[in-house]
């Protein structure tokens, strides 16, 4: 996970602000354009990576109806929160999207909903939930580990876990968040350690490595790298 700048102001949510007041399911009356405009201006502004498990989004248009709109303090606890624009995140469904897009392809359209926001649920630890937008240093709770899988001695899996360097009660935190959100799905470690060894071989092919990794770990540009943290974290080492 990476921290979410929600310092900027969001103007069209404001004609919302009282609906929770107005109506017993005030998120069923946002509709579009304005709920497409909302989820791909967050969207944006998360450089087109899940706010949880950081598989890449694209912005929803007619023919690409992925990710949604999830409010980190859930609705049935906070519902003034409903329309606040810090509430809300862009997440993935809980699969493969790209996986699944190449599945409908080929008419196989079965899907299910295994990790990230759909398993977070309606009960939140606020004590040990680590939120993107108000935790700044999020980045460093967590460190990951490139291993063989279990089920497949072939290929590699990429787990993540907390860094052991942080104190315990940090730890805590960092492991309450990977497993409130299934983080270590098997489906999660294996793409991203698809996306490591895509990485490596970049790298190691790169005429200069040092701005091969500038260039990618640019926090400033408008699309980050799928998994960007964990890549940040295992190649920024390597920079001199
Ligand atoms: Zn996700």
């Amino acid at each position: 996970m990476k921290y979410i700048d929600k310092s900027e102001k969001f103007d069209l949510l404001d004609k919302y602000k009282d609906f929770h007041t107005l109506y017993e399911k005030p998120w069923d009356e946002f509709k579009n354009p304005d709920k497409t405009i909302t989820h791909n201006y967050i969207l944006r502004a998360q450089k087109y990576l899940c706010a949880y498990c950081q598989q890449k989004l694209k912005e929803r248009d007619s023919t690409y109806s992925f990710g949604h709109l999830e409010h980190i303090i859930p609705r049935d606890e906070s519902k003034e929160l409903t329309f606040n624009y810090a509430n809300l995140v862009v997440c993935c469904q809980g699969f493969d999207i790209e996986e699944y897009r190449e599945k409908i392809k080929s008419d196989r359209v079965k899907r299910s909903e295994e990790f990230c926001a759909p398993k977070k649920g309606s009960e939140l630890n606020h004590s040990l939930f680590l939120n993107p937008v108000t935790e700044e240093l999020i980045e460093e709770y967590f460190d990951y580990e490139i291993v063989n899988s279990q089920n497949d001695p072939r290929s590699k899996e990429c787990i993540i876990m907390a860094d052991k360097k942080r104190a315990h009660q940090e730890r805590n935190k960092a492991e309450y968040t990977i497993n409130l959100l299934l983080l270590n799905h098997n489906i999660l470690k294996t793409m991203r350690a698809k996306v490591y060894d895509e990485f490596a071989i970049q790298y190691s092919k790169a005429k200069d490595q040092n701005q091969f990794l500038e260039l990618i770990f640019d926090e400033s540009s408008n699309d980050l790298n799928e998994f960007f943290s964990m890549l940040k974290r295992k190649f920024s080492i390597l920079k001199n």
